[in-house]
């Protein structure tokens, strides 16, 4: 991706001194991510009627910012995860890039709904992210751990195991999608905040802030879930039945590098080549199938 353009800020101060945070982030994300010009943000940002007000309110906003016609719809069509990071990469050459970044990330906290990560990441053509795994990943936010609170969402989580799987269903835009088993992997994922249970690693993607509220710290991780006893040997669809890995550890699973043991209570892993044993992340029930 090119590089955000540089900002001019006006010394005007005016404008943006009449406005709250919340309205300054809402011209900052329509200036960068849509095509509306300043007459309709005004409308659409500022609740003023736009045909009146000329656009002046939000355009003295932008400007002291330091925003122009060269960042006019700048992130069309990319996801925030991306714009995010390139903003906090510039912002080590100069703070005013930390400043757009932080109304940016305010305006996306505060509106998950109207970003629908899940377009979001499938725009992002990972070929880790499949449009499914995305569908239940929005599902499993927004329907399953939805507005729980942070205790209750392990819990939650777990519960997927009982739930009947037609009700796994995810409603984005005009279409229902049925996402039983990919629900149950995004699920196992975010249990253990897609950190391997094997070797504790995680895989960051662009965006991630240590910040962020635990449940929207996952649109920013990657992991693999992997099924114990494989489906093609009959082994059952089910949380009981899945480990959250990295790729690496699922790789040395497929190759029968890594294998499972369980020690009276303790579940645990053993490294058939290197001749090693140690225990197990087990936040969720375990059943090794013999
Ligand atoms: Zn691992
Ligand atoms: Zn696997």
């Amino acid at each position: 991706m090119k590089a955000f353009p540089p900002l001019q800020q006006s010394s005007r101060k005016r404008e943006f001194s009449l406005y709250t945070d919340a309205e300054r982030s809402s011209v900052v994300y329509h200036w960068l991510f849509t095509s509306n010009g300043f007459r309709e943000l005004d409308t659409l940002c500022l609740n003023l009627d736009g045909a009146h007000s000329h656009g002046w309110q939000s355009m003295g906003i932008a400007h002291y910012l330091g925003l122009n016609e060269a960042h006019h719809n700048f992130f069309d069509q990319c996801p925030m995860s991306y714009a995010l990071s390139l903003l906090l990469a510039q912002s080590d050459q100069d703070p005013a890039y930390a400043l757009i970044y932080c109304y940016l990330r305010d305006w996306h906290q505060s509106h998950p709904q109207e970003e629908e990560v899940s377009v979001l990441l499938a725009k992002e053509h990972d070929p880790d992210y499949q449009t499914q795994q995305v569908e239940a990943s929005y599902w499993v936010l927004h329907t399953l751990v939805n507005s729980s609170d942070e205790q209750q969402i392990d819990d939650q989580l777990r519960a997927l195991a009982t739930l009947d799987p037609k009700k796994h269903a995810v409603k984005l835009g005009k279409h229902h999608y049925h996402v039983s088993d990919a629900a149950l992997k995004e699920a196992v994922k975010c249990l253990y905040d897609f950190q391997c249970q094997i070797c504790q690693t995680r895989v960051y993607r662009p965006g991630w802030l240590a910040t962020l509220p635990r449940s929207a710290q996952w649109h920013f991780l990657n992991a693999d879930a992997h099924h114990i006893l494989p489906l093609y040997q009959e082994g059952p669809d089910s949380l009981d039945n899945l480990l959250c890995l990295c790729p690496t550890c699922h790789r040395k699973f497929h190759t029968e590098q890594l294998h499972l043991i369980r020690h009276n209570q303790n579940l645990g892993c053993e490294d058939v080549i290197l001749g090693r044993q140690w225990q197990v992340t087990e936040k969720h029930p375990i059943i090794l199938h013999p």
